[in-house]
């Protein structure tokens, strides 16, 4: 068993140790006698920080973690020069962990007791999980229901806790006494003594984490997004410096946003709400332009196109005109026309076929798409009476419609 300095002392940035073992996992590692190193367990995750050897080598510790019997795995970066493969059990060694690396980690950590004993005393709804990312914390609450005022008044009630500033201890006690003592969570482990983090009057909650001294050290906590998930609700926050951060990410988002709108922040959700309506307008009106078009394209383009054997071949090639209107084109043409069969194409923005026929004609668009597809080397397919294919190049375009109208008018 690893001796876990970090259990006593949180602050514990450097220390002394002697190596135990070198593993010859994958990754080089190291087992210690003692560790102010914390592996990643309950949420929390792992320190980094470095490990040097009184022969001035220093090795960065990349991650830490549990064994299952106990002890601690420091896995360590291997580089040119440095092998800890090449250190023996009994070297003296110092480490160092990365200071803000643990304080971010004791203010999300101390924040997240804080908080959960804020859900009990307020709503009776307990922490069932809790997960630390990169950027954000969440937990996951154990109830059906919860509201955008639960959140506020959660978030105010655990930032007064912290203001008061309320000592932070560190106790051990046997699995009786923590029966008695009303802890907000007992663990499932058989362990016979229990570490219990006691926030003065507010929380006891057995852990094995690292903690702040004094929740005014946590400095703040703010609530963010609140999701429903299988098993109840999960709230995101951030914690003491992380909360600064997201604060000045959040307000230069919205800046930035306000800016592209030349309004001011808290105006930013009605301008965007009307820009969106304005487009939705817009757009409807462009739709039913778009329909006029085709239309009026449509009847021009069959006015000048004889017919020949009972058939109408229309061949239009077109330019700066997207897929989706070309194929209403087509439309148009098949439907107003009882014999017509419409070979159509745009060559940008990108090069395009469509093919159609008015229901009843004997030709299949679908086949014939996929057979033109294979000459010019594009995708395409459809049904027997339209079909769409897209190509890279605009190349042949307008030849290859004239040959098909040919081979089709015979
Ligand atoms: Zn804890």
């Amino acid at each position: 068993m690893t001796d876990r300095l970090y259990y006593h002392d949180s602050f514990l940035y450097d220390f002394e140790a002697e190596v135990n073992e070198v593993l010859d996992t994958p990754r080089p590692a190291l087992i210690l006698d003692r560790t102010a190193f914390y592996p990643t367990s309950g949420g929390q995750v792992f320190d980094t920080g470095w490990i040097t050897t009184n022969a001035d080598a220093k090795f960065k510790v990349t991650e830490v973690a549990d064994t299952e019997d106990g002890r601690v795995i420091h896995y360590l970066e291997a580089t040119k020069d440095l092998n800890p493969g090449d250190l023996k059990p009994g070297t003296r060694i110092r480490g160092q962990i990365d200071a803000a690396r643990r304080r971010d980690h004791m203010q999300q950590h101390s924040g997240q007791h804080v908080l959960s004993a804020a859900f009990i005393r307020l709503y009776n709804v307990p922490t069932v999980s809790f997960h630390m990312a990169d950027d954000y914390c969440s937990i996951d609450l154990d109830t059906p229901t919860l509201t955008q005022q639960q959140i506020e008044s959660a978030e105010r009630l655990a930032n007064e806790i912290i203001l008061e500033n309320r000592p932070v201890n560190i106790r051990f006690v046997t699995r009786e006494e923590a029966g008695k003592l009303g802890l907000r969570k007992l663990p499932v482990a058989d362990r016979d003594e229990l570490r219990i983090i006691d926030i003065r009057d507010w929380d006891l909650s057995a852990c094995g984490g690292t903690h702040v001294a004094q929740t005014g050290q946590i400095a703040s906590v703010l609530l963010r997004k609140a999701e429903k998930v299988r098993q109840g609700w999960r709230v995101e926050f951030v914690a003491g410096q992380r909360a600064v951060s997201t604060a000045r990410r959040d307000f230069t988002t919205l800046t930035d946003t306000a800016a592209l709108f030349s309004a001011h922040i808290y105006d930013v959700p009605q301008q965007a709400q009307k820009s969106l309506d304005e487009v939705r307008s817009w757009r409807k009106q462009w739709e039913h332009s778009q329909e006029e078009l085709a239309a009026a394209h449509a009847s021009a383009l069959l006015a000048e196109t004889p017919e020949i054997n009972g058939r109408r071949i229309v061949v239009q090639t077109l330019s700066d005109r997207e897929m989706n209107f070309v194929k209403l084109l087509a439309q148009k043409i098949t439907r107003l026309s009882p014999s017509a069969i419409a070979l159509l194409a745009t060559t940008s923005p990108q090069p395009s076929l469509v093919f159609a026929q008015s229901a009843g004609q004997p030709f299949d668009m679908g086949a014939l798409m996929k057979e033109t597809m294979a000459n010019l080397g594009g995708r395409g397919g459809g049904s027997k009476d339209l079909a769409q294919g897209g190509l890279t190049s605009a190349d042949g375009i307008a030849d290859t419609l004239t040959s098909l109208a040919a081979k089709l008018g015979v």
